[in-house]
């Protein structure tokens, strides 16, 4: 099976600060300048002959890289399913510039109060953050609340449920991984998002949870596939190899007559050592890094790989449904306005 997901890290720059996290603030992160739009799409091109079907564009805000309109039509143009994840707090700036181009829009909210929100993200956004989901809603986007629930938060998370009722958006909800020695949730923050899983509205990926509840990944029988499903490009034109989070090795991609050999690169030797030792490594034990687990679920059919095909059709259900209230929405709102005349 070729990868089917790229994590492609436009930028590590972040106009937030939040407390599980250390990507703007890494030493080895700050010197690293983004590169210029087209050495992105020449990589684009590349992914696409390898196969990959989803670019996830990540940072760092993504927003902050100034030629993302540019590359996301240039990824939609080559087929892709486009996937943002931002802060809310930079979107209107290029809201109208990139409408319709990311299939699938998700803002990080994960406390309905101001204050909190301030304590987690060191900015004070939240209200931005709401303004900026609405406006996505008024453009005609599907967007979703990503929702990390941390010890602090989770006792919170239902009034962020009410909320995306409210604004009828989707909650992915899932709990903080390890990562920037994070206190991980304990059992009853677990139990708690496994009684807000049944509410409408929200998404939660059960085969996380019961791997989260299992211990993770175990270097004695990897269930990480990271190096085999996901390529990871950083915003300086490296491949990071095993995954972002704890890469020890970063190939740099080069770039010959309007051609990146990202595709050579990855079917290179060094690549492929990587991928026969995908979860095994030493600081691989205990892993729950999500970003990498949910393409992982695709490999062999154990029950990870069923609960995560059950998690994803309850979302595709989920989506359809809001969907169709929006067209429904809109169809109420062209007729009051036709009628109106
Ligand atoms: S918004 Fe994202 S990249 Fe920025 S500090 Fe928070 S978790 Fe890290
Ligand atoms: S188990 Fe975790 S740390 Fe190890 S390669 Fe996979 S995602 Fe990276």
């Amino acid at each position: 099976m070729p990868p089917v997901l790229a994590n492609y890290y436009l930028t590590y720059k972040c106009n937030s600060r939040c407390t599980y996290c250390d990507i703007p603030v890494k030493p080895e992160n700050i010197p690293v300048k983004e590169v210029e739009p087209h050495i992105v799409v020449e990589n684009l091109k590349a992914l696409k002959r390898l196969g990959v079907r989803i670019v996830d564009f990540t940072g760092g805000e993504p927003l902050i890289y100034r030629h993302l309109p540019q590359v996301l039509a240039e990824a939609k143009q080559l087929g892709f399913l486009t996937s943002l994840a931002n802060t809310g707090t930079l979107y209107p700036t290029v809201a109208h510039k990139i409408k319709g181009l990311v299939d699938d829009l998700k803002f990080s909210l994960s406390t309905t109060e101001s204050q909190a929100y301030k304590l987690e993200r060191g900015i004070d956004a939240f209200e931005k953050v709401v303004e900026s989901i609405k406006l996505a809603k008024s453009l005609g986007e599907l967007p979703s609340i990503i929702a990390t629930a941390t010890p602090e938060t989770i006792w919170g998370m239902e009034k962020v449920v009410k909320l995306a009722q409210k604004l009828d958006v989707l909650v992915l909800l899932g709990p903080i991984f390890d990562y920037c020695d994070n206190e991980l949730l304990h059992r009853q923050g677990i139990a708690e998002i496994e009684r807000l899983s049944k509410l409408d509205n929200v998404c939660v990926n059960r085969a996380f949870i019961h791997f989260y509840m299992s211990g993770g990944n175990q270097t004695t029988s990897p269930r990480c596939r990271a190096v085999s499903s996901t390529i990871v490009i950083s915003p300086d034109d490296k491949l990071l190899l095993p995954c972002y989070h704890m890469h020890n090795d970063k190939l740099q991609i080069e770039h010959k007559d309007n051609r990146s050999n990202l595709d050579e690169l990855w079917h290179s030797h060094i690549v492929q050592e990587k991928r026969k030792m995908e979860g095994s490594w030493k600081f691989c034990q205990g892993c729950t890094i999500w970003c990498y687990f949910e393409t992982s679920f695709l490999w062999p059919p154990d029950k990870y790989f069923w609960l995560n095909l059950q998690s994803k059709a309850r979302w595709a259900q989920q989506r359809f449904g809001q969907y169709l209230r929006a067209k429904l929405s809109n169809l109420k709102y062209d007729i009051r306005t036709s009628v109106g005349r």
